[in-house]
């Protein structure tokens, strides 16, 4: 269980205080009606960071540890992210079974939007959105996973993350760090058809080139996901901040839709057992600079990434928006 009010709302204050004027006026509609919006960065690594073992599953820490979750949350939140993803990356029942919860896939989907429900009613209008990772399994025709059941299994996640409705479940889903247009075919399928009123926005990630791990080309998976109904579409996780601008300019020549762009901080190296990421805030700075150039309208990072980036692609968005009154 998530612990009642007041662990979670000590971690949580320092976040209210830091909300701008500009997160009230709802990060959902001015990522949709031309605006930059700045989403978070890594969960996994954070907790990593902060003392959980490397083979923790990261899910289930939203039954066990909730004020783990709730305190990189917070994290962000002081860091100026507006939209703050769930812990729910792998909580589908292929990634799940490894860890042995096949059977928790809702109860920990569940428990993830009230962690960051709890976390974002004290931020002025921060907005949740939830995570939806790749299965972890390949699917039919390359593997053994039928499409119906693919798409049987993201439905299931959605369910639980907009279970309650609007104000209660995930305000918008991130489907994330897709590795072939396939599976996000059935996830997109599967996320409109559990959750309809939610707004979707759909990552694939790309190779050192900027080409899908399917092999298609950015563009080419860019036309095929605004076909397949997607609300905005982009590029996470990948090779660091070059290769995801690197296929977001590509993917801007094919599509009408809002584009994301959430990299990992560059590809880790080991010293003394720990990874490390190379790309610094600074660095991260200069990749949104690049972003805003190339149209992108929802900011982010992927592993590796820490509070620090966000705060410094804040300050890139804070130069160059607009002065907002009110
Ligand atoms: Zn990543």
């Amino acid at each position: 269980m998530p612990p009642a009010g007041r662990e979670l709302e000590v971690q949580v204050l320092g976040a209210a205080q830091s909300a701008s004027p500009a997160v009230r006026r709802s990060a959902l509609d001015r990522l949709f009606t031309g605006g930059c919006v700045l989403g978070d960065g890594a969960m996994a690594t954070m907790l990593l960071d902060r003392g959980a073992s490397i083979d923790t599953c990261c899910e289930e820490l939203n039954l066990r540890q909730p004020e783990a979750i709730a305190a990189v949350h917070a994290a962000y939140l002081q860091a100026g992210a507006e939209i703050i993803e769930t812990n729910t990356f792998g909580a589908n029942a292929y990634r799940l079974e490894r860890c042995g919860l096949r059977s928790k896939v809702r109860e920990i989907n569940l428990a993830a939007v009230r962690i960051a429900r709890h976390c974002v009613i004290r931020a002025a209008g921060a907005q949740i959105a939830g995570a939806i990772g790749p299965l972890g399994m390949r699917i039919q025709p390359h593997g053994e996973v039928s499409c119906i059941a693919a798409r049987s299994a993201f439905a299931d996640q959605v369910h639980a993350l907009a279970e309650g409705g609007p104000g209660v479940g995930a305000d918008l889903l991130i489907l994330e760090t897709m590795m072939s247009v396939a599976e996000a075919t059935e996830a997109i399928a599967a996320a409109r058809d559990a959750a309809p009123w939610l707004r979707l926005v759909v990552m694939m990630t790309v190779d050192e080139n900027g080409d899908c791990l399917d092999g298609s080309s950015a563009q080419r998976a860019a036309a095929r996901l605004t076909d397949l109904g997607a609300d905005a579409i982009g590029c996470n996780c990948s090779y660091g901040p070059t290769s995801v601008l690197r296929a977001i300019e590509r993917m801007r020549a094919a599509t009408p839709l809002p584009l994301a762009a959430m990299p990992n901080a560059g590809m880790p190296f080991s010293v003394e057992g720990r990874s490390n990421y190379p790309i610094s805030p600074v660095e991260m700075a200069a990749f949104a600079r690049s972003c805003l150039q190339a149209g992108v309208t929802l900011i982010g990072g992927c592993c590796g990434t820490t509070p620090d980036h966000i705060r410094a692609i804040k300050s890139v968005l804070q130069e160059s928006a607009p002065q907002e009154s009110g």
